[in-house]
């Protein structure tokens, strides 16, 4: 699973990817091909695991990145933009909302309304493009040899086709799983999940009007908004220790970084979810798909683990936190022992019995 991160030059792309993975990246505009880094997820019940267990090692789940080229004339006429957004499996876009004269913006102003709605518009067209281009070819192919196959997919590039006419991403159309495989290794971008983080200034940072400016297009949209300053986050990296960051955050009124909650809506967006194992030796987060039975969720951990599956002991974070121990969550009735059948839920603390 691999967020890739987008947006117009100067919006703070390359300074929330920094933040985000830790690597002093390329410039990805000179070395025109997408920079790839890994997210820590901050996740307070991690933070909670490990001070109650105090173990030896403690491994916090990462997201996987990429930042792409920024997108400009250049890169979209070109089309590799394209290429590198439809390898992501969810695109996050940063736009510029923050006003600084020392910092140029490409379209001469601020406005970053503007932006979001230029930009879906390049995004719908590559697409409304592509379905128009197989459009001609398989109706080439078909006139000139009956095919089943071949028909069920005109029939379908036609349906998604006036489906993009009407403005509408595709990750809105609901497409059976035939269906859905059929266009699955076709690069569709709009059929991707989407985060957008507006790049605000420090000032605007709990400002509800400028969110509520983007709430009912991203709503309409299946898309997740959230307001971001890179440049306070930036200050927050800086900071040494934690008592120190929570002060600053304290300060400024934040209850969750925008970090967290960047990470937080693109796992919301890619559908995964975390649980935990922990111990004396080890407290470690994990992701896994939502709806996942309890081998695959094991599988994540190991094949092994997977393979050899024969039970999984459950407890809940909620629980833990609630009762306090796992001493206490037990007497209470609150760990359970489940079979290959069981779903695992958000906030799930497994321990796996396996035989090899
Ligand atoms: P990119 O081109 O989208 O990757 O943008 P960068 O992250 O390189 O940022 C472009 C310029 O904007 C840099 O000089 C940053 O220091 C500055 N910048 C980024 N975020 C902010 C912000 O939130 N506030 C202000 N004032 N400047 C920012």
């Amino acid at each position: 699973m691999k967020v890739g991160i987008i947006g117009l030059p100067q919006t703070g792309k390359k300074t929330l990817f920094q933040i985000l993975t830790g690597n002093a990246a390329l410039d990805p505009a000179k070395a025109n091909k997408p920079v790839p880094g890994a997210a820590d997820i901050m996740d307070s019940r991690f933070n909670t695991l490990v001070d109650m267990y105090q173990p030896k090692k403690q491994v916090r789940a990462r997201l996987d990145l990429a930042l792409l080229p920024r997108l400009e004339a250049e890169t979209i006429a070109g089309g590799e933009i394209f290429r590198d957004i439809a390898d992501m499996d969810a695109i996050c876009h940063v736009i510029r909302a923050f006003e600084d004269d020392a910092v140029y913006h490409a379209q001469g102003s601020v406005n970053a309304w503007r932006d979001f709605e230029n930009v879906n518009a390049e995004l719908l067209m590559h697409d409304q493009i592509f379905a128009e281009k197989r459009i001609q070819r398989l109706a080439d192919e078909v006139k000139k040899i009956k095919d089943e196959a071949r028909q069920k997919e005109l029939d379908l590039m036609q349906r998604i086709q006036a489906h993009l006419e009407q403005e509408n991403p595709l990750r809105l159309m609901a497409l059976s799983p035939d269906e859905d495989k059929m266009i699955r290794s076709y690069p569709f971008i709009t059929r991707k999940k989407m985060v957008i983080a507006v790049n605000v200034a420090e000032e605007d940072l709990g400002n509800q009007d400028l969110l509520a400016r983007f709430a009912p297009a991203c709503q309409a949209q299946a898309i997740e908004v959230m307001l971001v300053s890179a440049k306070v986050e930036a200050e927050i990296a800086l900071l040494d220790t934690a008592s120190e960051k929570q002060e600053f955050l304290d300060a400024l009124g934040i209850e969750e970084t925008a970090l967290e909650m960047l990470t937080r809506l693109c796992l919301r967006s890619l559908n995964l979810i975390s649980f935990f194992t922990v111990g004396k030796d080890e407290v470690r987060q994990w992701l896994v798909r939502r709806e996942s039975t309890a081998p695959r969720a094991a599988g994540v951990i190991h094949s092994d683990l997977e393979r050899g599956f024969i039970r999984a002991e459950v407890f809940s974070y909620d629980d833990l936190i609630a009762f306090g121990s796992e001493a206490e969550l037990k007497k209470a009735g609150r760990f359970y022992v489940e079979g290959k059948t069981y779903l695992v839920k958000d906030g799930d603390i497994l321990n796996i019995r396996f035989s090899v």
